[in-house]
Parts: C-alpha cells; structure tokens; sequence
C-alpha cells in the first residue's frame, strides 16, 4: 500500500509535470473507480490544471478559474499515477510497481485523463478501492476535516500531540495510526518512528513521556520526510523521467527486519501484531 511519502513523491511529481496543463478528454476504463460520477467526463473536459495539493493520503487537484471544483484522488492500496510525456517518459508511481504497469494504457488502467500537448495521465489500481472523485468546496472541507495535523508539517505542535497522547489508552502504535489524531504515518513508518524514538509499539498512549513524545514527533517528521527526498519505498522497477529510482526500502532499519539483529544494540528484531498490523521493534532498546 502507498504510503504519505509516496504519494507525496507521486504529487510532487506530477505537479512539476501537469500544472498548467489542460485536459482534453477523460477516458473512464472502470466506473467504480470514478465512484460511478460519470460527469466527470464532462467536468473536466478543457480545466485547466493549476495545482496539486494534498492531505494525508488524499491528493487535491484544482483549476484555473474555478474554485468550486476539485478532483480528489486517493491511491488506497494498488493505486498508481503514471504521466506520460510525448516521447513516452514516464513519471510517477505509488503501489509497488511491476514493468507490465508501464504499459499504457494498461489491464489495470482504470482512467486516463488527456492532455491537449498530447501528454497523459493514468490512473491504474489493481484493486480498485482507490478512486477520482469530483467534489465542490464544501465536500473539500469535508474531506480535509478527517484528518488530523501532520507529523511532517514544520510547524507540528509537539506540545499538543503529548497533551493528545495522555488522553489515549491504546497501544501507542494504533494511535499514531488513527489518521483523525495524527495524518500520514502508515504501518511502515510508525514501526520506524518507534524505533528511532526507542517507545515500545505496545506501550499505552498516556504512558509516554513528554521527552518521547517530543522524540516520537521528530522521528515521525524525520522519517518521511528522508523517504521522500529519495522518493518513497516503491520505485524499484523503473526510473521516473527525473532519472531517479528511489528507494528507501534499504534505510529501514525495523520494517520487514524480524529475526535481523538492531542497529543500535544488535539484538533481535521482533514481529508481532499490534492494531492489528505486523509490528516489528526491538525488544531492548525500545521500552
Ligand atoms: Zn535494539
């Protein structure tokens, strides 16, 4: 599943690629995936892109000249966003991606949006619970009211996540990611961010310290946003057409590590479920 950094990896990408672009048809493979809005069509016919924003995992397109119109995406667990240019480079990404998904359109492409330079944009996803949604101003903010601040904003209160966290009794791990308290940390990134601030996945929310609550918060920012600036875990199979082929999958030093010894203090690295999701942390360096 796509995780914050990538999907903002994807956004950054595409926005240096669309923005000002402007779209000249809309070509819907699967009606589930357009929440079966079949004006979108319509809608959408001649805007022009003028940005690409985001919230926690929920992409936000808006256009020139209209500011009661937005195309919300969400990449959900297979999604992935491909631009396409006139010589056939390729930008983009989001659910690990396979050679066979780099032809497009391809047999999980479920929307394709031309662009009148005769570039493209398509929208695949597998499983099809991601989807494009149209949506006015008041279901914007609708949609931006579910989720909580984000760790990997600047200006992330610390203060207040400790203050949060004393009113929480469940394992810290399935607060963190309660994306209504906190927005953008998935399973990989929780695991990480524990571990870097040495708290026990399993501890109670209103156990944790203020000093690790204060480290919980940095490890939290820190972690996405290095894996973002070498474009996410997904990108293995191909180089967008920046040339990149990022990869943080060999700087995770717990996700995917069980039976591995820790970096820190060379003990084994545990898996168990917590929340409901496979959990790794050390045992002793992380209390
Ligand atoms: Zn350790």
């Amino acid at each position: 599943m796509p995780e914050l950094p990538e999907v903002e990896t994807v956004r950054l990408q595409l926005k240096s690629k669309i923005v000002g672009k402007t779209i000249s048809s809309v070509e819907v493979f699967h009606d589930k995936s357009i929440k079966g809005d079949n004006n979108i069509e319509d809608r959408l016919r001649n805007k022009t892109i003028s940005n690409i924003d985001r919230i926690g995992k929920l992409m936000i397109f808006s256009f020139v000249g209209e500011d009661d119109l937005f195309l919300l995406a969400h990449l959900k667990m297979t999604g992935q966003f491909f631009f396409v240019d006139r010589e056939g480079g390729i930008a983009g990404g989001g659910h690990s991606v396979a050679a066979t998904d780099l032809n497009l359109p391809g047999r999980h492409t479920r929307v394709t949006i031309h662009l009148k330079d005769r570039t493209s944009l398509h929208f695949n996803d597998m499983r099809i619970f991601g989807y494009l949604k149209l949506t006015n101003k008041k279901g914007l903010e609708v949609a931006k009211a579910r989720f909580g601040p984000e760790p990997i904003h600047p200006e992330f209160d610390s203060e207040w996540f400790y203050e949060k966290l004393k009113k929480r009794k469940a394992p810290i791990k399935a607060v963190l990611l309660d994306q209504t308290f906190i927005a953008g940390l998935g399973n990989i990134y929780v695991d990480e961010a524990l571990w870097r601030a040495k708290v026990k996945p399993t501890r109670r929310s209103d156990k944790v310290t203020k000093k690790e609550a204060v480290a919980l918060a940095t490890a939290s920012g820190d972690v996405m946003r290095e894996s973002i600036a070498v474009g996410g875990t997904t990108f293995q199979h191909f180089k967008d057409t920046d040339g990149r082929k990022g990869n943080f999958t060999q700087h995770l030093k717990v996700f995917g590590k069980q039976e591995q010894a820790c970096e820190r203090c060379g003990n084994a690295i545990k898996k168990i479920r917590v929340a409901g999701r496979g959990t790794h942390y050390c045992s002793r360096c992380q209390k």
